[in-house]
């Protein structure tokens, strides 16, 4: 493996004591420091590694956190009752805990998956993909998110420059970004991700090679990025994550049917839609997917759709879908369900401008509450947004349509069905 300035697996590692540093087990949840405690108590090395020791050094209150230990899944599975083992290459321990709480338990490994595999296709792969906790450092993707606290002593143990990083509000890559990146492109996305949400700048090394190595992205399962993406439409952030896509074109390289269209005014609509969205989420709102996926979309269906009966137009935006998307997956659902809410925005807008009701026949649609959010997103005054989005104030979806016996068909001559205007559901 490749390394550069932040060391290699033979250096060794730069302790904190506990007087030295900020992380308190006060601050750490129960289930992890019980997790700790009994790998120390039987003898193994246990640390608590990632986003969680990251977070606490930044005064964050950490999503989840992880266990990295020199116990193997094996002798994990003997400590903890209650647990059991996923993956089937990359074997990691989920610990179970009162309540349905998890705590994911991984073997110090000497590469990463995404390195693995892509040694895999490289060249004969190592046999064992346990390492030391040096190359577990190692094989991790940012310094600030490769730092180990001991439960043993309480110090942290930094392999890889991540304190001095985290002083500097630096989001720096382990080892060689050119390297790290062809292995793992989603490396890319992670890199601008972080820098947003902490609001850390991007070493120029990575970033250059964002702009250089920007198209990587495009061999990376097409699922995988989706779901990335959504994590940053769900981050509270993403207005500053989706800056740094724009500028860095790694947005260009993900959805190449928007090159040449969005423009400066289109780019900073998509700012502007998007940087609704940070808001509510911040405050708790509950947004589906579908609903942040048609914000998204907006952008770029919005400056073609012209006035047309719902039928026509989710015909039509079901074709712009496709477009904007590129390679991206989507599960034909969540596509119909994001179509028919753009499309029943289009048919209300005009409407609500007018002050005119909305027919029944939309008002009774499933996604109808839904797209009342959408509607309500897109139109209010920054200052109302909060107010006009509530969970609250929507309209509450009808029940669920009934399943009606099959009639026979009437005979010949028979009554005609009134002509619905769309498809529903
Ligand atoms: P979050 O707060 O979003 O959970 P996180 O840094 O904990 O941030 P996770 O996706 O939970 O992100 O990953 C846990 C840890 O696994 C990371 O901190 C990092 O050390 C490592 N990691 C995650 N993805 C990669 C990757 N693609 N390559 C190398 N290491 C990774
Ligand atoms: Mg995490």
């Amino acid at each position: 493996m490749q390394f550069e300035s932040s060391g290699s697996p033979q250096n060794p590692p730069h302790i904190i004591a506990r007087p030295e540093h900020t992380v308190s087990r006060r601050d750490i949840e129960v289930e992890a420091l019980k997790v700790l405690y009994r790998l120390h108590h039987a003898g193994y090395t246990a640390y608590l590694v990632g986003g969680g020791v990251r977070d606490l050094l930044l005064g964050k209150t950490p999503k989840d956190f992880d266990v990295v230990t020199d116990a193997r899944p094996g002798e994990l599975r003997k400590l903890f009752r209650n647990s059991r083992i996923i993956g089937r290459r990359f074997r990691l321990v989920q610990v179970f805990f009162k309540g349905g709480h998890i705590v994911e338990v991984s073997t110090f490994r000497c590469r990463s998956e995404f390195d693995e595999l892509a040694e895999v296709e490289t060249g004969p792969a190592k046999e064992t993909t346990y390492g030391t906790p040096a190359e577990d450092a190692q094989r991790r993707d940012l310094t600030i998110n490769g730092l180990f606290y001991n439960v043993a002593d309480f110090s942290l143990v930094d392999y890889v420059g991540g304190m001095e990083d985290l002083a500097a509000k630096r989001i720096r890559v382990i080892g060689d970004p050119a390297v790290r990146f062809a292995r793992d492109p989603v490396r890319m996305l992670r890199v601008l991700r972080h820098a947003a949400r902490i609001g850390f700048t991007i070493d120029p090394a990575a970033w250059e090679e964002i702009l250089a190595q920007g198209h990587l992205i495009r061999t990376c399962p097409p699922s995988r990025v989706r779901d990335e993406l959504l994590k940053d439409f769900h981050s509270g952030q993403a207005l500053p994550f989706f800056k740094l896509m724009l500028d860095s074109k790694l947005f260009y390289a993900i959805f190449p049917a928007w090159v040449g269209k969005l423009g400066a005014s289109g780019e900073g609509r998509l700012l502007e839609l998007i940087g609704r969205l940070d808001p509510l989420v911040q405050n708790g709102y509950p947004l589906s997917d579908s609903l942040l996926w048609a914000v998204f979309l907006t952008a770029f269906i919005e400056p073609e759709l012209k006035p047309r009966e719902f039928k026509d137009l989710r015909e039509f935006i079901q074709e712009k879908i496709k477009a904007a998307l590129g390679g991206i997956e989507f599960p034909r659902a969540r596509q119909d369900e994001v179509s028919q809410m753009l499309a029943l925005e289009a048919r209300m807008a005009p409407l609500l401008a007018k002050g005119q009701p909305i027919p029944a026949r939309l008002t009774r649609l499933r996604l109808y509450s839904a797209t009342w959010l959408l509607h309500q997103f897109k139109t209010a005054p920054e200052a109302e947004l909060l107010e006009r989005c509530d969970p609250e104030a929507l309209p509450t979806p009808p029940p669920p349509a009934k399943r009606r016996r099959q009639r026979r068909r009437r005979p010949r001559g028979g009554r005609g069905r009134e002509k619905k205007e769309g498809g529903e559901g």
